[in-house]
């Protein structure tokens, strides 16, 4: 894919999402793209290598949830892998504090590298494992906890919370839509309270994904 075709379906792919990036961001989400690939042909570190579906699966799918975290000073990635969603949201968002954290050393190596490639401020790869001991792991709390292919629902709402700042919420990236009264039953078993939940669809292959908000109770 050349970059005339990059920006090119970025935009249509933003456009059918309804999320508006400033002018400076679609630049260094190719930056972020280039930096992905140079890695992964040395290093796996994710299974989806074709161009345009890195571009759907991984940038479009992570700036999807740009409307769950607006307003928030800090973003907690557990499970960031290659990060998703988290970079994607930091380069859209260059406001916002963003801590990737993953198990794998290789893949926060990756981390790392992109961080300091796109100069980003406020920007951190951490390699830990979390548990749900933020201080004995040494993994900062956030306004908004985030993970994308991580754990399954009732897993994530299990953990999370730990590494909540007050007032904070947590989101869920769900590949299948769970029904509202189910998802408010697993908040309620957790002490958590459904803010919100919104269905989308990514905008090349029509994937379905849903976006689940929760808060303390
Ligand atoms: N969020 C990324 C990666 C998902 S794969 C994406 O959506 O593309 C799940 C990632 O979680 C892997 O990179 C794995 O190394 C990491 N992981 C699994 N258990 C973990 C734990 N307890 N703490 C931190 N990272 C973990």
């Amino acid at each position: 894919m050349d970059n005339a075709r990059f920006f090119d379906h970025l935009q249509q792919g933003c456009q059918a999402l309804k999320v508006g990036l400033s002018e400076d961001v679609p630049s260094k989400l190719l930056r972020l793209m280039q930096e992905l690939l140079k890695w992964n042909a040395k290093v796996n570190l994710t299974a989806i290598t074709a161009p345009e579906e890195v571009l759907e699966k991984h940038f479009l799918d992570s700036l999807a949830v740009l409307p769950e975290v607006e307003g928030a000073a800090s973003l907690l990635d557990l499970g960031a892998g290659a990060g998703f969603p988290g970079l994607p949201l930091k380069l859209a968002r260059p406001e916002l504090a963003v801590t990737l954290v993953d198990a794998v050393g290789k893949k926060v190596g990756f981390l790392k590298a992109a961080i300091a490639a796109l100069g980003l401020k406020q920007a951190r790869g951490l390699h830990a494992r979390a548990e749900g001991k933020p201080e004995a792991e040494g993994i900062p709390r956030a306004e908004v906890l985030i993970a994308r292919a991580f754990m399954d629902l009732p897993g994530w709402l299990e953990l999370a919370p730990a590494y909540l700042l007050p007032e904070g919420r947590v989101v869920a990236m769900l590949g299948k839509a769970w029904p509202e009264a189910e998802l408010r039953a697993r908040a309620s078993e957790r002490g958590l309270r459904l803010v919100s939940a919104r269905q989308y669809q990514l905008p090349f292959s029509g994937a379905e994904r849903q976006v689940a908000v929760f808060s303390k109770a």
